[in-house]
């Protein structure tokens, strides 16, 4: 393949057992297949396989007939089930040859650890004859280049750090040179507190008129993720600046972010912004907002403290919700949260006081409160306020549900004042 020959179409290829036996999931071939989209390049295949040679030498052949670029991820490890430099120089019908630069490439990485290499180590250092290695600044097995049949085929360890790392640092730039056409620029606006359907009933006209750009959406936990992509060429950009103007008027206050921001660290920033301080009471969110508020680097200035009180012994002893509300009430009741989010508030001396309180399920669910029902109250300076939630699923998306809930109705409530 001459070097200025555009890359117009790709394939991908997974390799390893664990992945066809469904131990894990092939999230490297979602990955890679985002950047490949937003290239332009067309995906032809994704194929898994297993660990066996021939089966591997099969699938290389096959795909690097059918596509211009092929991607192979896993088995370049250093032990014997580690197939893919065999099946390549298979493939190719060249020998192994060991690799000096592989070789100076390994022994930088194992010296920056103060480790030497084990013998299985050079099994690493091989790589089919003619191929080139590829810097791997994460691990130890370098990643292999090499042409066959028209193709360009670049294989890269299954690790998913190293793979991304790698494909960022020398695919990419090599893919840069040879696009047919400009890549796409895509901007992402993620909504919470609308329904999907309503949130494509409200971006219909950019969605239906099937682009450019092209509007695409998914929905996960009440968080409607939108992707609006078009050419980063002039003509491009400006359709999709002005397609997102359009899009950020008709989603309005449901609109948290442009970008691939959470919806927690949103939250933090706004708290920050105002200088307001959060704490945390979790009956059945069981820890899990405290999780995604401490997940965001930086949490501890806005994040004050999280009560995860299961019991009604427990509401009462840490947050002060008193006994008779408990009884009268129900643990799972709107008084309830909002007792436990003005206890918090008060106990940590934060701005805001946030609690949930439902029923995730399995089981104790009744007529009246069926599982999936959740309370969530926020508690600030003018009062508290609680809502009363059903959300579907099992219990994990109970929870997950009840996480993004919460959040949201403190940044209502933030926006609100
Ligand atoms: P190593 O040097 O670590 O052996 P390798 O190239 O041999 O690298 P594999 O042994 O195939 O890579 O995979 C290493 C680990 O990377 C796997 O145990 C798995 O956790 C993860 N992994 C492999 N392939 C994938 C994939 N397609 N998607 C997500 N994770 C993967």
């Amino acid at each position: 393949m001459s070097a200025t020959r555009s890359i117009r179409t790709a394939a991908l290829l997974a390799t390893g057992e664990e992945l066809v036996r469904g131990a894990i999931v092939d999230t490297n071939s979602a990955w890679i297949a985002r950047h490949l989209r937003r290239l332009g390049i067309e995906l032809v295949e994704v194929r898994v396989v297993g660990d066996q040679q021939p089966v591997i030498a099969a699938a290389v052949r096959e795909l690097a007939a059918r596509a211009d670029l092929l991607l192979i991820g896993g088995g370049l490890g250093p032990t014997p089930d580690d197939r893919t430099r065999d099946a390549l120089a298979d493939a190719a019908a060249v020998p192994l040859r060991a690799h000096d630069e592989a070789r100076a490439q390994l022994a930088a990485y194992f010296a920056r650890f103060g480790r030497t290499p084990s013998p299985s180590n050079e099994r690493q250092l091989l790589l089919p004859a003619g191929a080139d290695a590829v810097p791997n600044p994460r691990g130890s097995a370098p990643g292999i280049a090499l042409e066959l049949a028209g193709a360009k085929v670049f294989a890269l360890p299954g690790v998913p750090g190293e793979l991304r790392a790698m494909f960022e640092q020398s695919v990419l730039p090599w893919l840069g040179e040879r696009l047919a056409e400009p890549p796409f620029r895509e901007v992402v606006l993620q909504v919470v507190g609308l329904p999907e359907s309503v949130v494509g009933e409200r971006i219909a006209r950019w969605m239906a008129a099937d682009g450019p750009p092209r509007v695409s959406d998914t929905v996960r936990f009440g968080v409607v993720t939108i992707c609006a992509a078009d050419r980063d060429d002039a003509a491009g950009r400006a359709r999709l600046a002005a397609c997102v103007s359009g899009m950020e008027e008709a989603l309005g206050e449901h609109l948290f972010a442009v970008g691939e921001r959470s919806l927690a660290e949103v939250l933090l920033d706004e708290l920050r912004a105002r200088r307001a301080t959060v704490a945390v009471a979790e009956s059945c969110s069981g820890g899990r907002i405290a999780a995604a508020l401490t997940a965001i680097a930086g949490a501890s200035d806005v994040f004050l403290e999280a009560a995860v009180t299961y019991s009604a012994a427990a509401k009462e002893r840490a947050l002060g919700v008193p006994r008779p509300l408990l009884e009268q009430s129900g643990v799972v009741s709107e008084a309830v949260a909002r007792a436990m989010a003005e206890g918090i508030r008060e106990r940590a001396g934060a701005t805001w006081g946030v609690a949930t309180t439902g029923i995730a399920g399995p089981s104790g669910g009744s007529a009246a409160e069926p599982v999936g029902v959740v309370y969530l109250a926020v508690a600030g300076p003018a009062g508290s306020v609680a809502v009363r939630k059903h959300f579907p699923g099992d219990r994990d998306s109970v929870q997950q549900f009840s996480v993004i809930g919460a959040l949201d109705l403190l940044r209502r409530q933030l926006r609100a004042r």
